[in-house]
């Protein structure tokens, strides 16, 4: 039995690997504070050829701090942010905080009906938005309660002279010319920043009480929820990344910023680990490949967290080799299991290491990885040991308490980046725990006597097929073994005799061609035959989340409307 275990079922981080866990009973915006003190003139932020200073950053999120403070908004007070990964978005998170307003991050991509549901449930008075989802706020505003709307464009922060340039581009790549004019209730954000005072609003903050952010997830499996994350959970969850990553020199990473900030994960592991570690965070505002390559040569990121599509669309492109990447040390890829061909070779490419981790956002988000550094060897195809000061256990499916190791169950969570609750939600927050403390995921898995985990499926993807348990990961990954396909997603659709039957979506690499019949063969050889996809449908690509999360729901929908 292995160290890490101190009771059988019990997984811990190893105490030999260098960490230190002090959680500073702080709000966030002190680490912003901080480090505009310490290191005033150190790049902050890159953003397309534009560089802001801590100084500058900090400063501005002050003026807009108080800013809204002048629109009335006061401590825990919800202030909606819907930006794409920019300038803007960094202080307008930090300038609300600042305020001592919750930050609710919108997703740019939400339909109106999902915008509104969120606006509506977290009762935001104000939203702060790119001048492009700006006619989408004004359509829905009058069902909410939204009052004022600070709108911002990505050419406030571009340098001279794409600043210039960036309206006509924008009119050709959209078809539109946003115009907002500033009135009572529409306010700019740059004339928001020309003025005010930079004055520090003084606000009481209980970091393990008081919320910082209202995160919506579910999106992707059924109704979205509001998670709150308090202070707490916020800095403790970057401080875990912090020890983790412990090889990192404060103040000389530069971390690559293609995970949008609206989503948890980039959230934690780009700015605020950024800003924690006084780092310069390199933003892009949306993923491309040959921009993320380019930007990967020319500024040399050193850390580069993603999710496995991301990496498989930069490993998919023809000229990946000729592109140099050796500045990236370390990679974290979260969200969606990372297949293991992609994992090397992106390491092979780029000399780095890339190891998967895992976490929701009802903890902040991170709770797993694999280590990155060899002090512990790293185990591929799991999601590695619970981070510092995490624990973590499989719960049984068939009897209430811990299961026996490599006995598939629910994976559950203890730490201090376990999340309040959901918003005004008693019900389900109560439900979503185990003997009241414990956080149960939703996701299935196992540990093995090292204390290792393995993800085998949500809970809710479990496919039962013929009285068979079939979990679509292990069909998915045997298909990611074949050099034909780019990417696959296996789903349960209704079946009147087995119950549901297994179908796979498939995705070619550019230029090669397979047939059902190859692809069954190929399955067949590794899979027992019940776990045999009877469907292929190949697609030119698949539904995704913004960090790029294969939507399985939209397929299963798609599909039980064809049966
Ligand atoms: P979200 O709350 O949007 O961050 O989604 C969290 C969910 O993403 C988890 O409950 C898992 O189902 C999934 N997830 C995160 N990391 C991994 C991983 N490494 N492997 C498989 N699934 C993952």
């Amino acid at each position: 039995m292995d160290v890490l275990l101190e009771k059988p079922w019990l997984a811990k981080y190893p105490t030999e690997i260098p960490h230190h866990i002090n959680y500073e009973e702080k709000p966030l915006f002190a680490f912003l504070e901080e480090a505009a003190m310490n290191a005033p003139e150190k790049v902050a932020v890159h953003f397309l050829g534009k560089e802001l200073t801590y100084k500058k950053l900090y400063l501005s999120s002050l003026k807009l701090a108080n800013y809204i403070k002048g629109l009335g908004v006061r401590k825990g007070d919800r202030v909606s942010i819907m930006l794409p990964n920019c300038p803007q978005a960094v202080i307008s998170y930090y300038g609300a905080l600042l305020s001592g307003a919750i930050v609710v991050q919108t997703n740019p991509m939400y339909t109106e009906r999902e915008l509104q549901f969120q606006l509506v449930d977290s009762g935001s008075k104000w939203i702060i938005c790119l001048d492009l989802l700006y006619p989408k706020v004004v359509k829905v505003k009058a069902s909410t309660e939204i009052d004022h709307i600070i709108v911002t464009s990505i050419s406030d922060y571009l340098p001279f002279p794409k600043n210039l340039i960036y309206p006509f581009i924008q009119k050709k790549q959209h078809g539109i010319k946003v115009q907002v004019t500033h009135g009572e209730k529409t306010h700019l954000f740059k004339n928001a920043l020309k003025n005010s005072s930079t004055e520090k609003i003084p606000l009481e903050i209980n970091p393990k009480q008081d919320l910082a952010l209202l995160q919506y997830t579910g999106g992707t499996t059924g109704q979205a929820k509001g998670v709150m994350l308090t202070h707490y959970n916020l800095v403790a969850n970057t401080t875990m990344c912090i020890n983790w990553m412990y090889k990192m020199k404060k103040g000389e990473e530069r971390i690559l910023g293609i995970l949008p900030f609206f989503h948890v994960f980039g959230m934690t592991v780009v700015m605020n680990l950024a800003i924690m570690h006084e780092s310069k965070m390199i933003l892009l505002p949306r993923f491309d490949v040959e921009d993320t390559l380019k930007t990967i040569e020319n500024q040399k990121p050193t850390i580069f967290p993603g999710a496995p599509t991301i990496f498989i669309a930069l490993l998919n492109h023809p000229d990946i080799v000729d592109y140099d990447l050796s500045s990236i040390d370390s990679c974290i890829s979260g969200s969606a299991p990372l297949p293991i061909e992609v994992q090397e070779s992106f390491e092979e490419i780029t000399g780095g290491k890339l190891v998967e981790g895992y976490g929701l956002t009802e903890a902040s988000p991170v709770t797993h990885a694999n280590f990155l550094w060899d002090i512990r060897p790293r185990v591929k195809g799991s999601i590695g040991v619970p981070w510092p000061d995490t624990e973590a256990f499989i719960l049984s499916l068939e009897k209430n308490g811990p299961a026996e190791p490599n006995e598939i169950g629910e994976i559950v969570i203890r730490g201090p980046q376990v999340m309040k609750g959901y918003w005004n939600q008693d019900d389900e927050t109560a439900a979503s725990f185990f003997e009241g403390e414990w956080l149960l995921t939703g996701d299935l898995g196992y540990m093995d006597e090292q204390g290792y985990f393995y993800i085998v499926d949500r809970k809710k993807d479990m496919i039962i097929a013929g009285g068979f348990n079939i979990y679509p990961r292990e069909i998915e990954e045997v298909l990611y073994e074949h050099e034909s396909i780019k990417e696959t997603v296996v789903v349960g659709i209704p079946d009147p005799y087995r119950g549901e039957t297994v179908k796979a979506y498939v995705v070619l690499k550019d230029n090669e061609s397979v047939t059902e019949e190859q692809l069954e063969r190929h399955c067949r050889e590794y899979l027992a035959a019940y776990k045999v996809p009877k469907i292929f449908e190949f697609r030119k690509e698949l539904p995704k989340t913004a960090v790029g999360k294969i939507v399985r729901r939209v397929l299963v929908e798609e599909a039980k409307k064809q049966t």
